[in-house]
């Protein structure tokens, strides 16, 4: 029994031969239950009932016992209160260990790589139990490293994922970028199945390990520009007319519906892969074949669409969510953003695209095919748009946009909060502006020639 109890304190301290098929020259303890008092607790609570339970086994050999049936009765619940406390320690311990992978070859030092896994695993300890996190991030664009760290527990950019149990963190690289600066990268792996790879800078101080998103040290080098109050920053190439416009925009969307611009730190990013780099991750299952998206503001902070410096299709999104007091009606949200700021996508020479250009497309398309109903192109959305844009989203801005001129910012605020789903949108659009399902073909086909 009590070599039992032994065997399996040891895997609580070892979690690596729980979950994977290492050799035993590879396994290394990359856990110190130091970190986390209640799970301390628990294994001294078993060593002492291990201990206690070897003391009684001794004393009966030796017949020292005068009342032996008590004694064997004590042992038995102790015995039941000791598995209780392994199987939930087990439990706890099952969940944020980080093993070292088989194939990590790395050049820190093994105390260093020790002390910064001990760190990451209290850090991804404490976002799985709701705790602050705060005091183990680096000041430095703290509040974004928090919420993309945040997303840990869904183990996705959008951390959405919720099955997040079946995957193990892995140490898969470790790496010197600097003085007291190491790049670490953690597989989250699960049977046969991989789910993000995650990056972390960690800054070892003499108060402590600290870890941000990899953001701020990968763009050390960019240059900053500021364009009224957007903080541009870039590697390369940089549109002032673009970002003046996005700057305007900025303004002028804020303002219609009654908020204070922002300030924001725009990166311009390449495509997709840059923003996931940037934000830690070298891959994510959840957002796999991404390529040509942005990144919506998250803590004043902006990624580009493939380059471009106008990014306000989600900036009118990000307003919007501010005064919604509903779930988000999408074909009322996405007319909106169409009109007041662009389609989302960019074409081939990397211009945004905008709803001018989408009208006369949809013109055209209706010249080639006169029996095209337009309800069924707003409800059925078949792609005949190029780059990813959308003609339900065209015709909304269309509806949109005579709503603002005949309802005013009153008439577009009821829209954003008209609640989801097209049954809520039709009975706002009904009510405002008199379109239908029975007349919408004719009203639409009218609005259309708004756009010379
Ligand atoms: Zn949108």
């Amino acid at each position: 029994m009590h070599l039992l109890v032994l065997f399996v304190l040891r895997r609580l301290s070892c979690p690596t031969e729980s979950i994977s098929n290492l050799p035993s020259n590879e396994r290394e303890v990359l856990y110190n239950t130091h970190r986390h008092p209640k799970k301390m607790f628990k294994v001294y609570l078993i060593y002492l009932l291990s201990y206690l339970h070897s003391t009684v086994n001794i004393m009966r050999k030796q017949r020292e016992i005068k009342n032996y049936k008590i004694t064997l009765r004590s042992l038995k619940i102790a015995k039941i209160l000791l598995w209780g406390l392994l199987l939930t320690a087990s439990g706890l311990y099952g969940q944020t260990s980080i093993v070292k992978s088989i194939v990590l070859s790395s050049n820190v030092p093994k105390d260093i790589q020790l002390r910064l896994t001990q760190a990451l695993d209290t850090l991804i300890y404490r976002i799985y139990n709701n705790k602050s996190i705060s005091s183990e991030i680096d000041s430095a664009g703290a509040t974004l490293s928090i919420t993309m760290f945040g997303n840990i527990k869904g183990i996705g950019i959008y951390g959405s994922e919720k099955n997040d149990s079946l995957y193990s963190p892995q140490l898969i690289n470790a790496h010197i970028i600097g003085e007291d600066q190491y790049f670490i990268s953690l597989a989250y792996v699960g049977d046969n199945t991989l789910k993000s790879i995650m990056n972390f800078k960690a800054t070892v101080y003499p108060e402590g390990i600290k870890f941000s998103v990899p953001l701020f040290y990968l763009t050390r080098n960019w240059k900053e520009k500021k364009v009224g109050r957007i903080t541009y920053h870039y590697a390369d190439y940089f549109n002032q007319e673009r970002a003046a416009k996005f700057n305007r925009e900025n303004t002028c969307i804020a303002e219609k519906l009654g908020l204070p611009p922002e300030n924001f730190d725009f990166y311009l990013v390449d495509d997709y892969f840059d923003i996931l780099r940037f934000l830690g991750y070298s891959y994510d299952s959840e957002t796999a074949g991404h390529e040509n998206e942005g990144f919506s503001p998250v803590n004043g902070y902006i990624f580009s669409t493939m380059h471009n410096e106008d990014f306000s299709h989600d900036l009118f999104h990000y307003y919007a969510e501010k005064i919604r007091t509903h779930s988000r009606n999408s074909a009322a949200e996405e007319g909106i953003a169409y009109s007041w700021g662009n389609a989302y996508y960019v074409d081939n020479n990397g211009e945004m695209i905008d709803q001018r250009q989408l009208v006369e497309i949809l013109k055209s398309y209706l010249l080639t095919n006169p029996n095209t109903s337009l309800l069924n192109l707003f409800s059925k959305n078949p792609p005949i748009f190029p780059f990813n844009t959308k003609v339900r989203s065209l015709i909304a801005s269309l509806i949109s946009d005579e709503v603002e001129r005949r309802k005013g910012l009153t008439g577009i605020k009821l829209m954003i909060d008209c609640g989801h789903g097209d049954d809520n949108y039709f009975k706002i659009i009904k009510q405002l502006i008199g379109i239908n399902a029975t007349n919408f073909d004719a009203e639409v086909k009218q609005l259309l020639e708004n756009y010379k």
